[in-house]
C-alpha cells in the first residue's frame, strides 16, 4: 500500500465539522464506512483517524498520526513535542476566568487564596504564577460552569465563545488567559514521503483560506468614473477592465477582501458603479 499522511481529528464535538469540511474544500473525499475509529481518502494519500481532542497532541508526539488538528488550548496545556504548522481560523474561543455574577471584582488579586476549578490546571498555573498569585486550583474533567453554584470553587477557569454558557449559569468573565482557534499540528520529524504529502495538503489549505476571506466582484462603470472606481480596487494584480456593448460603459472585475467589503460597496455605489455583483470564490492561487 503507497504511503499516507495520517490525520488525527476530533471523533464528535466542537471541532468535528470544521475538520471534515476543511478537508473536504481540499478536494479530499473519505470514504464514508461504518469504521467509526479510521477512514481513508480515495483521491487523496491520506488516512484519517477520529479520536478525543485531548488524545491528538500524545499520538502525534508518538508518531501514531503524523499531523492533527486541535484547539491551540490542548496544544499550550498538554505541553508535547509537536510543531504547529498552520492556524485554521475556526474553533475560535478564549480561556477565561469566570466568577460569580454579583460579586465585586478590580483585578487578578481577587483570586488570591480563592479555590479555581478547571480542565486546564496548567494554564491556571502558569497565569497565577505570572500574576503572583496563591489559589488552590481544582481539576475537574467537564461541566466547570456549574462548580461556584454547587460550592466546589469560588471561580473558575474555562473555554468561552460567546459567553452564553457563564450567563446562564449566573457567571461573568473577568479575565482572559489566552485566545485559542484550531491548529494544524505535527510531528517534528515526518518522513520524506509524509513530509510531500503535507506540503501539498498545506498548499490547499492556504488557498482555500485565502479564498474564504475574499469575494470576486463585478461591476458596470461608466468610462469617465474608470480611474475613481478601479482606485477603490485593489484587486490581486489590478482589475480586468472590458468594454460594454452599450458604448460609454465598461465591466470591471476584481477580487476583495470580506472585511472591507461593504464599505467598498458603498464608495463604488457613490462613484457611479452600477450592475455590483458580488460572488463567492472557491478556490485561489496565488
Ligand atoms: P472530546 O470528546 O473530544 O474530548 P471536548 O468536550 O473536550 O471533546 P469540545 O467541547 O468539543 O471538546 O471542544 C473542542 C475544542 O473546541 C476546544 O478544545 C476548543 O479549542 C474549541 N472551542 C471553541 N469554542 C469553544 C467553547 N465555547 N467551549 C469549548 N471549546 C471551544
Ligand atoms: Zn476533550
Amino acid at each position: 500500500m503507497p504511503t499516507r499522511l495520517k490525520i488525527a481529528v476530533q471523533k464528535s464535538g466542537r471541532l468535528y465539522d470544521d475538520s471534515l469540511k476543511l478537508l473536504k474544500d481540499c478536494g479530499i473525499d473519505l470514504k464514508n464506512g461504518i469504521n467509526k475509529l479510521k477512514t481513508e481518502s480515495d483521491n487523496f494519500p491520506m488516512e484519517v483517524f477520529f479520536l478525543r481532542d485531548d488524545d491528538i497532541p500524545q499520538y502525534v508526539e508518538d508518531a501514531v498520526a503524523d499531523i492533527g488538528i486541535v484547539g491551540e488550548n490542548v496544544i499550550l496545556e498538554k505541553n508535547k513535542k509537536v510543531s504547529i504548522s498552520e492556524k485554521l481560523g475556526f474553533g475560535k474561543c478564549r480561556l477565561s476566568v469566570a466568577i460569580g455574577r454579583n460579586e465585586s471584582y478590580t483585578d487578578c488579586r481577587y483570586l488570591q487564596g480563592k479555590k479555581i476549578a478547571t480542565t486546564y490546571p496548567v494554564l491556571v498555573d502558569r497565569f497565577l504564577k505570572e500574576k503572583n498569585i496563591r489559589a488552590e486550583i481544582h481539576e475537574i474533567s467537564g461541566s466547570v460552569e456549574i462548580a461556584p453554584g454547587i460550592g466546589l470553587a469560588d471561580a473558575i477557569v474555562d473555554l468561552v465563545s460567546s459567553g452564553s454558557t457563564l450567563f446562564m449559569n449566573g457567571l461573568r468573565e473577568v479575565e482572559t488567559i489566552l485566545h485559542s482557534e484550531a491548529v494544524l499540528i505535527r510531528h517534528p520529524s515526518l518522513g520524506n514521503v509524509q513530509q510531500q504529502i503535507l506540503e501539498k495538503l498545506l498548499f490547499r489549505i492556504r488557498s482555500v483560506r485565502k479564498a474564504r476571506h475574499t469575494k470576486y466582484i463585478l461591476l458596470n462603470a461608466p468610462n469617465e468614473k474608470l480611474n475613481e472606481i478601479i482606485a477603490l480596487l485593489p484587486g490581486m494584480k489590478s482589475p480586468t477592465v472590458l468594454p460594454l456593448a452599450e458604448p460609454g460603459w465598461s465591466s470591471v472585475h476584481s477580487v476583495v477582501n470580506e472585511n472591507d467589503f461593504w464599505e467598498i460597496i458603498e464608495k463604488l455605489k457613490g462613484a457611479g458603479a452600477q450592475g455590483i455583483l458580488v460572488v463567492p470564490i472557491e478556490k485561489m492561487i496565488l
